[in-house]
C-alpha cells in the first residue's frame, strides 16, 4: 500500500509543527484557523468544538478542527488557560494575489505569560512573566520580570544559600503567572527545587517553562539586550556586573522575543526591582492580614485593598496594589507620600475635582502596549485619542495643586497635547471601522487624497446627472442608476417601461420586474470612480500606517504620563479615605517607639455601621515594655486588636494615613504574623507542623527592627508541648528585641510579665451578665481570669446538656488546677535557671546541632532535623 499523498499545504504545516512542537498550532485558512493532527483532538476537546477528519471520506483521516479567524482570541485564550501554548500561523500575503500556496508563518505565540487579550487580564493587577538564572558556583541567583501589558522589566539578585526566604518572598511582590528557567538537564533538579515552594498567600501555582539555555547564556544575554535596547553598555540599567541577573533578563528577553517576534517595542527599559528601602512581605502575612484577598473567600470585598482602592484609573489600580506588595522603608520617601496626602485632605474639593477628571481616563499603558503589536490597528488609536483628550483637564489641575512635595512625586506632568492634536487632526471624528474600506482619515491631510475624494464626489454628482438626462432622454421616469458590487453601475428600467429603452443600451440583467442596463458613458463614469476609491484607499492605508509609526514613537512618554496618572490617582484615592474615614496622618521614629491611640481596624470598623467599633491603644517602646501577652475570652477581639496594629503598620508604610486617633509609628523592616489556619495545609502538612514551619521562620528572621504578631502559638499540641513552645518563643523574641504581640489562651504565660523586662499583659475586657458575657472590646492593661469558653460555645449553639456537662468538669478541673499551679510556677522558674547538661546521647545531638547551617536548610528541612532531635531524645 502507497504512504498517503503530502499535499504542499499539509508539507508547509508540517514544518510550522516541526518549530512548534510543543505549542498548539492555529493555522489559518481563509476564515478560519484550523489545529490538525494530535493538536486538533487536544483542542477539540478543551474548546468542546467538533472534531472532523481532513479527508472525509476517510474514516481514520488526518483529525482537524476549526475555529473562526475573527474570535481567535476567545479560543486561545481558554487553551493558555487549560496550560497549553499556541502558536498563531498567518497568510504572510494576500491570498487573492498569491499565485501556488500561500505564504504562512507564526506572527507570535500565546503563553500563559504573554496573554495581551483583554479578556484574560485583570485590569487592576499586573500580569507577570519571569526567568530565574541559578548559578551553583557563585551561589548567585538572578531574577526578571517583564509585564507585556505594560512594557515593564525588572530584574534582581539573590544569594542562593539563602534564597528559599528571600526568592519566595521576590515571588510574592510579583505573583508571575508563568516561571521560565533555563532547559540545562543536569540543573532541572535545583530549578524543580527551587520553584516547588513559590506560592502561599494568595500567589496560585504559575506555569513553569524551561526554556532554550542559550539565551541565558552571559554572551548571548548581552548581545540581545543591547540589541534590543540599542545600548552600547548595559550599565546605564546596572546591569552589567551582575550577571547572574543580566542571564536571567536574556532568558526572558529570548523568550519574549521568540514568542512575540518584533512587538516589543513597548519595553524600553529595564529597572532594578525596588529592593532597597522596601519591606518584604511574605505569603502567610499577606494572607493573615487579608491585604488582598478575605480569608472567607464568601466575603468578597472584606479584604484591605478593597476598602483602600479608591483609584479612578486601571493604571492607579495597579499602582496601589504594588504599593502595598512594596511598603517601603526610607522615612523621606513615606513622608512624601504623606505630604501630598495631607495636601489633597486639606485641599479635599481639589482633590475630589482630580479625581473626577482622572475617571475619564483610558488605561493609556495597556493602549499603548496594544498599539506596539504589529497588528496595531485604527481602533487603537481611538483608544488612545480617548485615553489622552482628558489630559489636559489633569494637566490644568496639576498646575493648581501648590504643593511642593505632590510636585515632586508627579514632576512635570506632560498632558501629550501634541499626540492628542495630531490623532485629532488625523482621524475623522465619527470614523469608518470596517476595515480596508478607508474613510476615517480627516480632509485637510493629505491633498491627494482630498482631490480622489473630490474626484469621487463629483463623478457621484455625475452619475446623478446622468439619471436625470437619461430620464429625460428616454421619458421614463421610474428609470434609475443604481450600484451592486456584482455589474457595478448599472441603468434600471422597469418591465412596463422597457420597450422604450434605447439601441446603445447594453442589457446585463433581467429582473422578476425589470431590467439593468450598462452604456459605455456609465461604464467610463464606472471606472473613474473605482479607480479614485482604490486609490484613496491606498493613500490612507498608507497614512494609517505612518501615524501609528509615528505615535509608536512616542511610546516612552505616553508610558511617563500613565505612570504620572496612575500616581495622582493612588494620592488623591488615599487622601479620599483618609478624609471619608477619618484617618490621621502618622509620626515616625526610628527608635522603635509604637503608640497608636484609639486605634481601629480600617475594615472591619465599615462592616458593621449598627455596631461601632470600639478603639484601642497601643503602646510599645523598645526601651521599656515591647512584647505584650495578651489574655481575654475567645470571641473576644484579641485577633483584631493585633490585626489592627499590623495593618495601620502596614498602611504608614505605604505612605497612606492610618485608622485612629494618633500615631506614633517605627519603621519596621518586617511585618510577620502567625495567625488562623494556613493554606498549607493542602499540601499535605499537618495543621501543627505548619504553624511551626512559620514560627520557624519568623523566629529565623525577625530582628529588632520587625514588628512580631503571635496568635496562639503552640495550641496545635498538647497543652504542655504548647505552653513550653509558647515561651520559648517568646523567650527568644525578648532577645531579639523584636516588637511583639502574643495573644494566648495559656495563662501560663502571663507569669512572663515577673520573669523577662520588656514583657506585659494586656487583656481583652468582657462583663459577666448572668449566666453569660457581654463583650466590651476593650484592651486594658492586665491578665484575664478566665478563659469564658463554654460561654462562648454556649453563644454558639452547643446543646444545653453539654454545656452543661462541661461546666462541671471544669469545675473540678480548677480545683485540681489551684493545687498545681504553685508547682508549675516553680517548675517553670527553676526551668529557666537550668545549669543545661546533656546526658551521652544528647551530647551527640548537640555535636550535630553545632554542626548543622542554619543557612544552607529550608525552615522545613530544619523542622524535620529538630524532630529528629526529639524522637532519639524521647
Ligand atoms: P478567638 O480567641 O476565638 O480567636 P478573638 O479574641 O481573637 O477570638 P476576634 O476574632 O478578634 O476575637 O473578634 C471576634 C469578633 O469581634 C470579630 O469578628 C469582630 O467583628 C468583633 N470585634 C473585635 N474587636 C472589635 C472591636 N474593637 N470593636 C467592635 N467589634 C470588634
Amino acid at each position: 500500500m502507497s504512504a498517503p499523498k503530502v499535499t504542499p499545504m499539509m508539507e508547509q504545516f508540517l514544518k510550522v509543527k516541526a518549530e512548534y512542537p510543543d505549542a498548539l498550532v492555529f493555522y489559518r485558512m481563509g476564515e478560519f484557523y484550523e489545529m490538525f493532527g494530535p493538536d486538533a483532538v487536544t483542542g477539540a476537546a478543551i474548546l468542546e468544538i467538533a472534531l472532523t477528519s481532513r479527508d472525509k471520506k476517510k474514516k481514520d483521516g488526518l483529525p482537524m478542527c476549526g475555529i473562526p479567524a475573527h474570535s481567535w482570541e476567545n479560543y486561545a485564550n481558554k487553551l493558555t488557560k487549560a496550560g497549553h501554548k499556541v502558536a498563531i500561523c498567518d497568510q504572510l500575503e494576500d491570498p487573492s494575489q498569491s499565485k501556488g500556496l500561500v505564504k504562512r508563518g507564526v506572527v507570535k505565540v500565546i503563553t500563559p505569560g504573554t496573554v495581551l487579550s483583554s479578556q484574560l487580564l485583570d485590569e487592576k493587577s499586573n500580569r507577570f512573566i519571569a526567568a530565574i538564572y541559578a548559578d551553583e558556583k557563585t551561589k548567585r541567583l538572578g531574577l526578571a520580570f517583564a509585564d507585556l501589558t505594560t512594557g515593564e522589566f525588572e530584574f534582581d539578585e539573590a544569594d542562593l544559600t539563602k534564597a528559599a526566604l528571600s526568592f519566595t518572598e521576590r515571588m510574592q511582590g510579583y505573583q508571575p503567572v508563568e516561571v521560565l528557567y533555563p532547559d540545562r538537564q543536569e540543573d532541572e533538579a535545583l530549578y524543580k527545587n527551587l520553584l516547588s515552594d513559590i506560592t502561599g498567600g494568595i500567589y496560585q501555582k504559575p506555569h513553569l517553562e524551561a526554556f532554550d539555555g542559550y539565551s541565558f547564556g552571559l554572551s548571548e544575554a548581552e548581545r540581545s539586550l543591547k540589541d534590543h535596547f540599542e545600548l552600547q553598555s548595559l550599565d546605564v540599567f546596572g546591569l552589567e556586573k551582575s550577571s547572574e541577573a543580566l542571564k536571567a533578563c536574556g532568558g526572558l528577553l529570548g523568550y519574549l522575543k521568540a514568542t512575540q517576534k518584533d512587538a516589543l517595542r513597548h519595553v524600553t527599559q529595564i529597572k532594578a526591582c525596588p529592593k532597597k528601602g522596601v519591606m518584604a512581605l511574605d505569603g502567610s502575612t499577606i494572607r493573615n492580614l487579608e491585604l488582598f484577598e478575605p480569608l472567607q473567600t464568601s466575603l468578597e470585598d472584606h479584604s484591605l485593598i478593597q476598602l483602600l482602592d479608591k483609584t479612578k484609573t486601571p493604571m492607579g489600580a495597579r499602582l496601589l496594589k504594588k504599593w502595598l506588595l512594596h511598603p517601603l522603608m526610607e522615612q523621606t520617601r513615606i513622608e512624601r507620600r504623606y505630604e501630598a496626602i495631607g495636601y489633597l485632605v486639606k485641599e479635599n474639593w481639589k482633590g475630589s475635582s482630580l479625581r473626577k477628571s482622572l475617571s475619564s481616563i483610558n488605561d493609556l499603558e495597556r493602549i499603548i502596549a496594544r498599539l506596539a503589536l504589529p497588528n496595531a490597528n485604527l481602533h487603537d488609536l481611538l483608544r488612545l485619542r480617548n485615553g489622552v483628550e482628558p489630559l489636559a483637564e489633569i494637566q490644568a489641575q496639576v498646575i493648581q495643586l501648590e504643593n511642593a512635595g505632590l510636585q515632586e512625586l508627579v514632576g512635570e506632568f506632560d498632558p501629550l497635547l501634541d499626540l492628542f492634536a495630531l490623532l485629532e487632526s488625523h482621524i475623522m471624528e465619527q470614523p469608518n471601522l470596517k476595515a480596508g474600506d478607508g474613510g476615517f482619515i480627516n480632509h485637510g491631510i493629505s491633498a491627494e487624497l482630498d482631490e480622489l475624494r473630490s474626484l469621487t464626489q463629483n463623478s457621484k454628482q455625475h452619475l446623478a446627472n446622468l439619471e436625470a438626462s437619461e430620464k429625460q432622454r428616454t421619458g421614463i421616469t421610474s428609470l434609475k442608476v443604481g450600484y451592486n458590487r456584482v455589474f457595478g453601475y448599472f441603468i434600471e428600467i422597469s418591465n412596463a417601461s422597457k420597450h422604450l429603452a434605447p439601441e446603445d443600451y447594453i442589457r446585463k440583467q433581467t429582473l422578476t420586474n425589470g431590467e439593468r442596463y450598462i452604456t459605455d458613458e456609465l461604464k467610463e463614469l464606472e471606472e473613474k470612480i473605482i479607480t479614485a476609491q482604490d486609490e484613496a484607499i491606498k493613500i490612507e492605508t498608507a497614512l494609517l500606517e505612518d501615524l501609528l509609526n509615528r505615535i509608536k514613537a512616542q511610546i516612552n512618554r505616553v508610558q511617563k504620563t500613565a505612570k504620572g496618572v496612575a500616581l495622582l490617582d493612588v494620592l488623591a484615592g488615599l487622601a479620599n479615605i483618609a478624609v471619608t474615614n477619618n484617618y490621621v496622618r502618622p509620626e515616625l521614629n526610628t527608635v522603635n517607639q509604637l503608640e497608636i491611640i484609639g486605634g481601629r481596624h480600617p475594615v472591619i470598623e465599615t462592616l458593621f455601621p449598627d455596631d461601632p467599633f470600639v478603639s484601642n491603644d497601643l503602646i510599645l517602646d523598645q526601651s521599656r515594655d515591647y512584647i505584650s501577652v495578651i489574655t481575654g475570652p475567645n470571641m473576644g477581639g484579641k485577633s483584631t486588636y493585633m490585626r489592627q496594629a499590623a495593618l495601620i503598620c502596614l498602611m504608614a508604610q505605604i505612605g497612606s494615613f492610618v485608622p485612629a486617633k494618633s500615631a506614633k509609628l517605627p519603621i519596621f523592616d518586617r511585618i510577620f504574623t502567625r495567625v488562623g489556619a494556613s493554606d498549607n495545609l493542602a499540601r499535605g502538612q499537618s495543621t501543627f507542623m505548619v504553624e511551626m514551619n512559620e514560627a520557624a521562620s519568623i523566629l529565623n528572621n525577625a530582628t529588632a527592627n520587625s514588628f512580631v504578631i503571635l496568635d496562639e502559638i503552640g495550641r496545635g499540641t498538647s497543652t504542655f508541648d504548647g505552653i513550653s513552645i509558647a515561651w520559648a518563643i517568646l523567650e527568644h523574641l525578648h532577645k531579639k528585641k523584636s516588637l511583639t504581640l502574643f495573644a494566648t489562651h495559656y495563662h501560663e504565660l502571663i507569669l512572663l510579665e515577673e520573669e523577662l523586662d520588656g514583657v506585659f499583659n494586656e487583656k481583652v475586657t468582657v462583663e459577666e451578665a448572668g449566666e453569660g458575657i457581654v463583650f466590651l472590646r476593650k484592651v486594658v492593661a492586665g491578665k484575664a481570669d478566665k478563659s469564658y469558653g463554654i460561654q462562648v460555645a454556649s453563644l454558639a449553639g452547643l446543646p444545653f446538656e453539654v454545656v452543661m456537662r462541661a461546666k462541671g468538669i471544669l469545675t473540678e478541673l480548677e480545683k485540681a488546677e489551684d493545687n498545681l499551679k504553685s508547682t508549675r510556677k516553680k517548675a517553670i522558674k527553676d526551668s529557666s535557671n537550668q545549669q543545661i547538661t546533656f546526658a551521652p546521647i544528647e551530647a551527640r545531638w548537640v555535636g550535630e546541632l553545632r554542626e548543622f547551617d542554619l543557612n544552607s536548610h529550608t525552615p522545613l528541612q530544619a523542622m524535620e532535623f529538630l524532630y529528629k532531635i526529639k524522637e532519639q531524645l524521647k
